[in-house]
């Protein structure tokens, strides 16, 4: 049986990924951050199944100790402050978890388990100001918020710890991806949230920030595919993984408040505080390596994944208490 290690189980990706490899048969061992409260919400229904460990990206001996209690055989690197916007108010911790913090586990890794093979969770936002369309593993980075240039930092240290160190080490550029799971803030689950809570009388109004930005989404589930995927080659390589379909989120809206019988324009305003100090106008990737090397296609489309979302969220306001 193998063994793998997920940092930021807790998490969206954690989540899915979790039920990916229990369902092959996997030993999985997750890292927790120590908190006066737990909150595993996401793993929940798997708890009895998971190993749960203690250790944070940001105490180098936290790592070590798992390497060498568990000794895994993939480690698949998830943790990260991973909110856009967050990045700019706290953008020295964002660069301590999403940037050094990927050091810390290649460092760990290399020391106790050299053999082992890693993932790292790169972003699409890494390609921020795009300098073409559509993005692939060549194609040059300009990230436009600290979080980019911390991704843009973890994807550089796993390809140098490959070539320095002869590391199996992978980077998934994952292009935006979304699930029921999807935290609270990010835009997909927020308008879906949002209007279930409208269609429940919950609420009358939505402020929402840029609605012509436009995002390659896909499903969570998908994707977590793709990194397995990544880890079962026979050479480390970096991988784009997107739909290859960019949607603005007015697009977003309308599928969202279609699909409850509401018109978006009756209820969402735009307000400047979601406005952010630079933005991502449009990603959209171009995933043919994937399809090619890995035999990778996601199987949710756009409208499936927000129908899916609104369906899970209306659910879930509308269970009694
Ligand atoms: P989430 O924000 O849902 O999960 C982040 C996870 O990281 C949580 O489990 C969180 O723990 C954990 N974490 C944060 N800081 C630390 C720390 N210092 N030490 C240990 N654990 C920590 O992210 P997603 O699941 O959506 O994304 C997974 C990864 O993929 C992230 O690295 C993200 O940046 C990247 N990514 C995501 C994309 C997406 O569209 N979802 C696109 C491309 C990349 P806690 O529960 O305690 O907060
Ligand atoms: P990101 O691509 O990682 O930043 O993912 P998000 O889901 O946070 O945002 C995707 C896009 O939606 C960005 O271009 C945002 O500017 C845009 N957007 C518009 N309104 C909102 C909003 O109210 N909240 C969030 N999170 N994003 C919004």
């Amino acid at each position: 049986m193998k063994t793998a290690l997920i940092t930021g189980i807790t998490g969206q990706d954690g989540s899915h990924l979790a039920d990916f490899l229990l369902e092959k048969g996997y030993q999985v061992v997750g890292m927790v951050r120590r908190t006066s409260t737990v909150n595993f919400d996401r793993i929940t229904h798997i708890q009895d199944k998971v190993t749960l460990t203690q250790g944070d990206l940001l105490d180098q001996v936290s790592l070590v100790d798992i390497m060498k209690e568990y000794q895994p055989d993939e480690i698949y690197n998830l943790a990260a402050q991973s909110f856009v916007p967050a990045s700019w108010k706290q953008p020295v911790l964002t660069g301590e978890f999403t940037a050094l913090g990927v050091t810390r586990m290649l460092d760990a890794m290399r020391m106790v388990v050299p053999e082992a093979r890693f993932y790292q969770a790169s972003s699409s936002e890494m390609f921020g100001k795009v300098r073409e369309v559509p993005q692939n593993e060549r194609t040059p980075f300009y990230p436009r918020s600290p979080y980019g240039v911390a991704k843009v930092y973890g994807h550089w240290i796993t390809v140098n710890y490959r070539e320095s160190y002869g590391l199996f080490a992978c980077s998934g550029i994952l292009f935006n991806h979304e699930s029921p799971r999807r935290g609270l803030e990010f835009v997909t689950r927020k308008v879906t949230h949002g209007a279930a809570r409208i269609k429940l009388g919950m609420a009358q109004e939505l402020p929402m920030g840029n609605l012509e930005a436009q995002r390659d989404w896909g499903f969570a589930g998908d994707y977590v595919r793709a990194m397995w995927l990544m880890l079962q080659q026979d050479e480390p390589e970096d991988f784009v993984v997107a739909t290859g379909i960019p949607h603005s989120v007015r697009e977003l809206l309308e599928v969202a408040f279609g699909h409850l019988g509401l018109n978006y324009r009756d209820h969402v305003e735009v307000d400047e505080r979601f406005i952010r100090p630079a933005d991502v106008d449009q990603l959209v990737g171009d995933a043919t390596k994937a399809r090619d090397s890995l035999g990778w296609v996601p199987e949710v489309a756009f409208e499936e994944l927000i129908k899916m979302m609104v369906d899970h969220d209306l659910a879930l306001l509308g269970k009694p208490g």
